[in-house]
């Protein structure tokens, strides 16, 4: 039982196991202790983190505000801890889940290099048999999936990637160990969130950088800055107010659209919010914009073309400035990439652009990269070539649930879940940040914490009904798959080639083509309501079934 000082390693059955020990993993697994409710935590990783404990390149940091970033359940906890930065970096983060899962002795739930490879739904005894890669096989009676939504990092699909004899790394398994950047010709391949972080924050401590971009990105200042112990008391002072705030934003930030609309006020004062809101901290730019922005062309090509000349106006040589500014999406309609000294690092002699547009990548040599244009010699390759987003973790896991059919298989051309939280025929798989959820589109441990909440009164009810199976209805199932579908329809961002929309050129089938409906864009409130509605009515949508004679034998077996 929790609280127990017993070593899981030795045990094989679990009532819940949850995968992933990152932010949801923790959470989760709190919640479970809370409810006196046995599991484990598996993670491939030698600690936690997950994603925290994943990235490490440089310039990796929140672009949520640290102070709504943190887990809001214990007060406690919010007294306790003091964000050094409004947008707190990697290796304080990893500092923050340490402590919270110290502090709440979560860390002896918790097994580590234990990657799942498989999970197989038992009919008869209806539980999940769960393989771990160090040979042994868990039973339990659910399965949490807490594995993240960029957990599955890509690399591009050209030959000679084992070639380099030097150094190279995707930004995920950028090394544990200080890496020597000083005085090294450095190439970064992508100009996602993660380049442009990275670009930043390397390009005055290397010898040499040269950016491969294929597509530009649009991307807005951070501007960060530490906060002091009186600004901290002050945040303290305000987290009910903060939260509160957050659960009412279509993202869970501290940003909410402004509430007018865009042609009812004049250009002067479209520009004029625009002005004020680049300089502020974090997404205002993207998120307190007028909301016309995500919906209509004409509002959007006019933010753009603000953006756009933002841009000309930091980066010195004209050329350079023109390919930086994107021409195939609108600005926001891809997550907005937040930077520090990103367009600046441009304006220096040992950073050098290379336009893949022009001249595409062929093949990476023994030395370097070819382009069909030129070679280039180097000693550090990184890939900031971004994920198999949403569903690229799970497709790792052979996951079987009723009849043995295989999740992979029926996500192939497109995720379809309830609530983004449950999959019909795949009894008892709870997905706090599913594909399909609000989590994958908003600040993610406000969603992480709605969606961990949402699945333990679920399992609260079935636990209290004395009931051994939950599974969603396919009919449910289809319903919330439309109505997520419905929500891309009125947004830009449907037309963008980004992991919102499934594009990734590196993943076989993820090329142009196919729109995934990946992530609920309905906002928070809005998924809020509709979450809580099916709590409140008894959850209708999922079919509940009690223990047959041979599940009690199970049962008895595995007590
Ligand atoms: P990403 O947005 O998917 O960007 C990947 C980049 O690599 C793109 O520029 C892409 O070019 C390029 N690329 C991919 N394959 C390539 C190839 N074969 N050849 C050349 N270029 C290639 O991935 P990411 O930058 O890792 O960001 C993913 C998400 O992680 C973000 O949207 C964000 O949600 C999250 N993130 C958050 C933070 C934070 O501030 N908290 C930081 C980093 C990431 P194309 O555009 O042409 O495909």
């Amino acid at each position: 039982m929790p609280g127990e000082a017993k070593t899981y390693s030795d045990k094989t059955h679990y009532e819940v196991i949850v995968v992933g020990a990152g932010v949801a993993g923790i959470y989760q697994i709190k919640r479970l202790v809370d409810l006196g409710i046995e599991a484990t935590v598996l993670d491939s990783a030698a600690d936690l983190g997950g994603t925290w404990y994943w990235n490490r390149y440089p310039g990796c940091r929140f672009d949520s505000e640290s102070y709504t970033y943190g887990f809001s359940f214990s007060r406690e906890l919010l007294d306790e801890w003091h964000w050094k930065e409004r947008f707190s970096g990697q290796p304080e983060n990893l500092r923050y889940l340490n402590y919270v899962a110290d502090k709440f002795d979560l860390r002896k739930y918790m097994q580590f290099n234990c990657k799942v490879e498989a999970m197989r739904f038992d009919e008869v005894s209806d539980l999940w048999h769960v393989k771990v890669g160090d040979g042994r096989t868990l039973t339990c009676r659910f399965v949490v999936l807490a594995i993240g939504l960029l957990s599955a990092p890509t690399l591009p699909r050209v030959e000679g990637v084992d070639d380099f004899k030097g150094r190279s790394f995707h930004t995920y398994y950028w090394p544990h160990e200080p890496v020597d950047l000083a005085g090294k010709r450095v190439a970064v391949i992508g100009t996602g969130a993660t380049g442009i972080q990275l670009i930043g924050e390397i390009a005055d401590k290397v010898a040499d950088l040269t950016v491969f971009q294929r597509r530009p990105n649009w991307s807005a200042p951070l501007n960060n800055s530490a906060i002091s112990e009186s600004e901290m008391a002050d945040i303290r002072a305000r987290y009910d107010e903060i939260f509160a705030a957050c659960a009412l934003t279509p993202g869970s930030f501290v940003h909410g659209p402004d509430s007018r609309g865009f042609y009812e006020v004049s250009r002067e004062e479209r520009l004029a919010l625009w002005d004020k809101l680049y300089d502020e901290p974090g997404f205002g730019i993207w998120l307190a914009n007028f909301r016309e922005i995500f919906m209509d062309e004409a509002a959007n090509a006019e933010l753009s073309a603000y953006i756009a000349d933002r841009i000309r106006r930091r980066v010195r040589d004209p050329k350079t400035a023109e390919k930086l500014i994107p021409r195939d999406h609108g600005f926001g309609v891809q997550r907005l990439p937040l930077e520090t000294n990103y367009f600046e690092a441009y304006n220096r002699d040992n950073v050098h652009l290379v336009d893949l547009g022009e001249t595409p990548l062929v093949r990476v040599t023994e030395t370097g990269l070819r382009t069909t244009a030129d070679d280039y010699e180097f000693d550090i390759i990184v890939y900031a070539t971004g994920f198999d987003a949403i569903t690229g973790a799970y497709d790792l896991i052979d996951i079987r649930g009723i009849g043995g059919e295989k999740l992979a298989d029926k996500w192939k051309q497109a995720p379809s879940t309830f609530l983004g939280m449950l999959v019909h025929g795949f009894p008892n798989l709870l997905m706090p940040t599913g594909p399909q959820s609000a989590s994958a589109s908003t600040n993610f441990p406000r969603g992480i914490e709605n969606g961990v909440n949402w699945c333990m009164d679920l399992l609260q009810h079935i636990r209290s009904h004395g009931y051994v199976r939950a599974d969603a209805t396919l009919e449910a199932q289809q319903r919330w798959t439309a109505h997520v579908a419905k929500m891309y329809e009125i947004m830009l961002m449907r037309k963008a080639k980004s992991w919102f929309t499934g594009y990734n050129s590196n993943v076989a089938g993820h090329e142009e083509g196919t729109v995934r409906y990946f992530v609920y864009n309905g906002g928070t409130p809005k998924f809020l309501g509709i979450i809580k509605d099916v709590a409140a009515r008894g959850y209708p949508e999922i079919a509940f079934s009690a223990p047959s004679r041979a599940d009690g034998k199970a049962m008895a077996a595995s007590a």
